[in-house]
């Protein structure tokens, strides 16, 4: 579900729109939009036009099946290449999402649906719909509207940025730039992507009967028995002793007054060690740089509970202990209405510090699945970033996940855009796409710029770069026997 969370990044509640899951209006001019009407002619489900506004449980089901869709349909496009009379072939596909800019919305829906020249089943596999899903006509029209929503608020390429050198220059010049990263800057290091099928850590969840890492990450879970965590935790503990050559690269942008923010996703705290800024450093789903008390919400290094990790046991908040001990062991709830009421927020608090001693457990500030995300991310991103930012560069990490994922359709358009991860990410319309290990792209950049990465397992290959399927798409890769030095763009 988490793909196309579309969040309104514009709102000045961002923290209840994360929650929500709010669609992002059309920046194009949501008035503008036809109203997506059966014709006459089409009978079946008209009625239920009418009840499309409603609360009921059939709306939400409605609702959740147009989401589900339109994410599944955004990274894995519908496509039939031997098309029937009931779906276009890619190419045809992306010749009507040109018509849709070049017509707008309006003159769009006349020239296609209201002229009869094609049905909204056909019309849809356009935007990477299936045309044969068990739902009526009158959702192909709502998921139509959507469709064309997406695709005008989607960002287009920009055509004068497409090679290698281009990436290098973009660098040399760029004064603000906003780094995206994710789990692929760390693999390097063993640290696994939790959400990742292929690890220790998942095959564990399963052994002890969780069906995925969001379980294990729910914050009502672990409330409930922080246990399953503690007996975990220890194969996601960070290392906290070295850094990747990406964070280094990151730490040199840095170094030459070029960095503006790290949006990070990943929770492992490595950019610490690598010397990132603070201030520069937005870690959107928390990290274990801190640890905080559930009950008496005490703050401390991340580090304080390492060891209750290690030995997989559940860490316990050292400043409840303490109150704890100094309290008489007799306390009546009659006898302390006041302190009550003065000091306490909820019932479990006060059940915790007044009639049953129970320590607060502590949890790493890793956000939870059922947490707020940062606030900080939505204020660095709408208060400072979105007028700044010169250059965004984007790696290891599919931009699936929001909110990150929407910081490229947030951004002014002609802000470039360079993509770096081991395989492409077709749903968003990067300048310049460098494949490879990002360790060795970051290697290629910063030898082309003349800069210094000072990292000592800096790849000491030559690389090359041979050109992708699609324009401004390259991979990077070392120069092995087999590859003859073809032309390096
Ligand atoms: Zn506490």
């Amino acid at each position: 579900m988490m793909g196309d969370n579309l969040v309104d990044l514009t709102s000045s509640q961002p923290e209840k729109q994360l929650e929500s899951v709010a669609r992002v209006q059309d920046p194009v001019n949501s008035a503008t939009l036809p109203q997506l009407v059966e014709p006459d002619d089409l009978e079946d489900d008209t009625d239920d036009l009418e009840d499309s506004e409603s609360e009921s449980d059939d709306s939400d089901i409605f609702e959740s099946a147009l989401t589900d869709e339109l994410e599944r349909a955004e990274f894995e496009p519908y496509t039939d290449d031997d098309p029937g009379p009931i779906s276009y072939t890619p190419a045809e596909g992306k010749d009507i999402r040109d018509k849709l800019r070049r017509l707008g919305p309006n003159r769009f829906i006349e020239q296609t649906i209201t002229s009869g020249v094609v049905g909204v089943r056909k019309l849809v596999t356009a935007f990477g719909v299936r045309p044969d899903l068990p739902y009526g006509t009158r959702w192909y029209y709502q998921i139509l509207g959507q469709c064309i929503q997406r695709e005008l608020r989607r960002r287009q390429k920009l055509t004068e940025y497409n090679t290698v050198d281009d990436a290098v220059s973009l660098l040399q010049k760029s004064k603000n730039i906003m780094v995206i990263t994710g789990a692929g800057i760390s693999t390097s290091l063993g640290i696994p992507d939790f959400r990742s099928k292929n690890t220790g850590f998942y095959s564990k969840l399963l052994a002890r009967g969780f069906d995925s890492p969001e379980d294990v990450f729910d914050i009502g879970n672990f409330d409930e028995d922080p246990t399953h965590f503690y007996e975990l935790a220890h194969d996601i503990l960070p290392v906290t002793d070295r850094c990747s050559p990406t964070h280094a690269f990151i730490k040199l942008l840095q170094d030459k007054q070029k960095l503006l923010t790290n949006y990070t996703q990943n929770i492992d705290n490595i950019e610490e060690y690598a010397g990132i800024d603070p201030e520069r450093l937005i870690q959107c789903h928390g990290s274990w740089a801190t640890a905080s008390c559930r009950k008496c919400h005490t703050e401390v290094k991340g580090d304080a509970i390492f060891e209750d990790v290690r030995q997989h046991k559940v860490s316990l908040c050292k400043t409840c202990l303490d109150i704890i001990e100094k309290q008489p062991r007799k306390r009546k709830r009659t006898s302390n209405g006041k302190s009550k009421s003065r000091s306490s927020h909820s019932d479990s608090e006060d059940d915790g510090r007044y009639d049953v001693p129970q320590p607060g457990v502590m949890k790493p500030n890793i956000t939870f699945f059922g947490e707020k995300l940062p606030s900080r991310f939505f204020d660095r991103l709408t208060e400072h970033d979105v007028a700044m930012v010169d250059l965004i560069v984007v790696i290891g990490t599919s931009m699936k996940v929001a909110p990150v994922s929407e910081i490229p359709n947030f951004v002014d358009e002609k802000v470039p855009q360079i993509y770096i991860s081991r395989e492409p990410a077709d749903h968003i319309n990067f300048d310049i796409t460098l494949l490879g290990y990002c360790d060795d792209v970051v290697a290629e950049l910063a030898k082309r710029a003349g800069w210094r990465i000072k990292h000592t397992n800096l790849t000491e290959e030559p690389l090359t770069a041979t050109p992708g399927p699609k324009t401004g798409q390259w991979n990077i890769a070392p120069l092995t026997p087999a590859t003859l030095p073809a032309s390096n763009d």
